[in-house]
């Protein structure tokens, strides 16, 4: 939260919905379009780095629990959707890491579509001088990756499903919203499915 640049790494998991306890009221954080900063991992903070952001005036506060932390001075209710007060530009491309490679091909083997057993495979073979980059790498389930073992596409008649490509951050949260959280709180959905809802 120090760092102007939220990381998704920051981000807490979504809580089991026992809303009286302040640690399963995560605030979902909003860049100021109103657009979450991230849907996969959704981007939400922990009550206490969202209370410490609205003293610090970094953010607004856009909807709340009916949870009240209480201190020796003040009672707080704790904010359940937040946005920042300055628009953080979203990188246009997104960090070459094995989560978002797997989020890129949709958690499925690009070789025969199953989600279980991921690995990652090097379209063009290592050994063939194939890269270890967006363009050559995709997620693979364990008997495919065995079955094409160090051999060319051709040569093992696997071709990856989609041609592999470096996604933007744009992309990367498209795919995203194909896996909603497990949990989800009311004053989130409006923020989360905005604009699929206006579809007819
Ligand atoms: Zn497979």
């Amino acid at each position: 939260m120090q760092s102007p640049h939220p990381d998704v790494t920051d981000f807490v998991q979504p809580a089991p919905p026992d809303l009286r306890k302040p640690e399963s009221c995560p605030a979902l954080v909003l860049n100021a379009d109103f657009r979450p900063l991230s849907y996969y991992p959704l981007s939400l903070w922990s009550w206490q780095d969202t209370v410490k952001a609205v003293f610090l005036d970094r953010v607004n506060i856009v909807s709340h629990y009916d949870t009240v932390v209480h201190s020796p001075s003040t009672d707080f209710v704790l904010p359940s959707v937040v946005s920042l007060k300055t628009y953080v530009k979203p990188p246009r491309y997104p960090a070459f890491t094995r989560f978002n490679v797997f989020l890129r091909d949709g958690f499925s083997c690009q070789y025969c579509g199953e989600p279980q057993d991921l690995t990652f495979d090097h379209v063009i073979p290592r050994r063939a001088g194939g890269r270890t980059t967006w363009e050559n790498v995709v997620a693979a389930c364990s008997p495919c990756n065995l079955r094409k073992g160090g051999r060319m596409p051709k040569q093992a008649k696997m071709t990856p499903r989609q041609k592999p490509i470096q996604p933007t951050v744009y992309q990367l949260h498209e795919n995203g919203r194909r896996f909603p959280p497990n949990y989800c709180h009311d004053s989130w959905q409006d923020y989360l499915y905005w604009d699929t809802e206006l579809e007819p």
